[in-house]
């Protein structure tokens, strides 16, 4: 049996390459760039006004002039007006074009306005004021979001800005999200009193759709033969399998044999974890990748964060950020495997993130996840974890 490190390793040495795919810009949310995007023209692209009030030349006040005749309104969008004399000014609205003729802008809070004057009520007046000038955050051709950028909301407004309404981002792998047993139902249905109603499929598509990834959801039945045709349809049109269910030591489980000889070959069968031991991982010959998760609701769950996200994050360049927190109960753990304790988390009076560990009832009660927020990966090689150790959590 391998360890949750060499799992870890053989599946990001599996990273792959989906190409890349033009989108509309605002269905890009969370996918990453394929191109950099440059700015068509400087930002801002003219000397713009930053506050309400008048625009006026700084020579004036240093001529001693306070008060200023409004020669006219400037708004947002209008053609620059410009003074002649230095007792004019222009009354001026945020984001106009900053006029040739004036240098400074004063907010209306410093002025008093009344019969088509404007008199300063401050002398805290400096040259250049009050605007944001031409070319200042970027100039033209510069790149304002580049390949292998997350897009997030902030580059969405960003490309919004330089007119870019399509955008080329990596391509998703096509995912196909396989539950298996017999004892499983849909959610519409009313289990016997043997059966229950199937729940991972539906809880690892919403974990994907979180990633900005659709994948498709399938049932199969515990029959070898289905299960190599299902499978077989799955491996030619999907590039990822997820299954969860039938990969363990019981009588039913199929999996693994159906997969070999589907030429889906095993690079591991079993990690040293609880949950999840009976992971099964393997690699088709054309290239596509099988995560076989265990059915435990849980054990799917954190098989899913602790390998499957690094590897698409991986897959798409994006780096995983390991996190860390302090253990707020001692626990013990006394099984030769790598525990993953369902944890709650929160920040105490000195910011430090505390890891309270939910003990629930094995990696069947998912009822527990609700009501966690992490799972907190504790070291193999000891058995006894003290309260105010730092160990890695991955928040789901
Ligand atoms: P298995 O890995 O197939 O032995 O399943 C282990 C446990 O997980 C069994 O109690 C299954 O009934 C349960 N299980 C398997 N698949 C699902 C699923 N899709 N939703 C909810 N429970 C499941
Ligand atoms: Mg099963």
């Amino acid at each position: 049996m391998i360890t949750v490190e060499e799992a870890e390793k053989i599946i990001l040495e599996q990273v792959g390459d989906y190409g890349a795919e033009i989108v509309p810009f605002e269905l890009a949310l969370g996918r990453v760039l394929a191109e950099d995007i440059k700015a068509d023209r400087d930002l801002p692209p003219f000397n713009r006004v930053t506050m309400d009030g008048i625009a006026i030349s700084y020579d004036a006040i240093e001529n001693g002039f306070s008060t200023f005749r409004i020669k006219a309104t400037q708004a947002a969008g209008d053609h620059p007006v410009d003074i002649d004399e230095h007792n004019e000014c222009v009354e001026i609205m945020t984001g106009a074009v900053l006029p040739a003729s004036s240098d400074t802008v004063i907010r209306y809070e410093d002025l008093e306005m009344r019969a088509g004057l404007a008199t300063l009520v401050t002398r805290e007046i400096k040259r250049g004021q009050n605007i944001h000038y031409k070319g200042n955050d970027k100039k033209q051709g510069d790149i304002v979001a580049g390949v292998g950028e997350l897009v997030t909301p902030a580059i969405i407004g960003l490309v919004a800005s330089v007119g870019e309404s399509e955008l080329r981002v990596k391509k998703l792998p096509r995912v196909a999200i396989i539950s298996s047993g017999d004892e499983l139902v849909e959610v519409t249905e009313t289990p016997s009193a043997n059966q229950i109603r199937r729940s991972n499929g539906y809880t690892v598509k919403s974990v994907l759709k979180q990633h900005g990834l659709e994948a498709d959801t399938l049932h199969i039945p515990d029959e070898p033969e289905e299960i190599k045709k299902r499978l077989s349809f799955c491996l030619e049109n999907y590039d990822v399998l997820l299954l969860s269910g039938g990969v363990s030591m019981g009588k039913f489980d199929h999996i693994p044999k159906a997969l070999e000889e589907l030429k889906v070959n095993v690079l591991f069968h079993k990690v040293q974890q609880r949950p999840g031991k009976p992971f099964w991982f393997g690699r088709h010959d054309d290239g596509k990748l099988v995560f076989a998760f265990p059915g435990n609701p849980v054990a799917t769950f954190m098989c899913l964060h602790r390998y499957f996200l690094p590897w698409l994050n991986a897959s798409l360049g994006l780096e995983t950020k390991s996190q860390y927190a302090v253990l707020n109960n001692r626990y013990g753990f006394h099984l030769p495997l790598k525990c993953f304790l369902q944890v709650k988390l929160h920040y105490n009076e000195y910011c430090q993130l505390m890891a309270t560990p939910v003990e629930g009832n094995g990696s069947g009660d998912f009822a527990n996840l609700a009501d966690t927020e992490a799972f907190m990966e504790l070291p193999l090689e000891r058995n006894e974890f003290k309260k105010g150790e730092v160990f890695k959590v991955w928040r789901f």
